[in-house]
């Protein structure tokens, strides 16, 4: 088993990382168990952002170093909350009032012109000092939906409906969620950027 450290000390993604790679052969570590804090996230791009987290978290721990970043991305809001999906309302992780926030936004805007979509980015780094990490990118397409549904997921999930679906990404089953969203396109590929490493 090779130990990773995790850059992320949100509980809704951390229970999906858990549940994604159970079947690697990766000890995945949070890294709120090692002592280290949150990074400052202060790139202007998902992926400057991820390789600030997983770079700190190496640094710190001295494990290679695993991190995310993601957010939601409307089209009618030029890419808004985008990077600061998080903290859209002010505090940062106050769901109710992002969502609240991204409801207000889109008040009155018709289903057609309220697409968005998930994205996110994996960094992997080898060691702090890494300088060719392994990045994988995952994009789920959908809309923003005008009321909350669904209890399940976490963050803007009760507002996000997928394309070709008919419940909310919070209706969905957790491992239908993890095989068809943003986190779960990026991991697959970045198991097999980890495979052809091996090979
Ligand atoms: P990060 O921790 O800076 O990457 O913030 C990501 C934020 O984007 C989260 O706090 C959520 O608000 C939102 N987000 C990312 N992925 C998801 C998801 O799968 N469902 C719902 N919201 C998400």
């Amino acid at each position: 088993m090779q130990r990773i450290v995790l850059a992320s000390s949100n509980r809704g993604k951390l229970a999906e990382f858990n549940k994604l790679l159970a079947d690697s052969h990766f000890e995945v570590i949070p890294q709120a168990e090692l002592g280290v804090e949150d990074a400052e996230e202060t790139g202007l791009t998902f992926v400057e952002n991820a390789l600030l987290k997983a770079r700190h978290a190496a640094r710190v721990t001295g494990l290679p170093a695993l991190a995310d970043d993601s957010g939601l991305c409307v089209m009618h809001l030029h890419g808004a909350p985008g990077l600061y999906s998080a903290r859209y309302s002010g505090g940062h992780g106050d769901v109710p009032a992002n969502n609240a926030r991204l409801l207000r936004e889109l008040d009155g805007v018709p289903s057609e012109q309220r697409g968005a979509f998930f994205i996110c980015v994996l960094a992997l780094l080898w060691h702090a000092e890494d300088p060719a990490p392994l990045i994988a990118e995952g994009r789920w397409h959908g809309r923003v939906l005008d009321a909350p549904r669904g209890e399940r997921g976490f963050g803007y999930d009760p507002l996000f409906l997928p394309h070709g679906q008919s419940s909310s990404a919070a209706e969905l089953e957790p491992d239908v969620k993890n095989r068809l969203s943003h986190r779960g396109q990026a991991m697959a590929k970045l198991h097999a950027r980890i495979a052809e490493l091996h090979t």
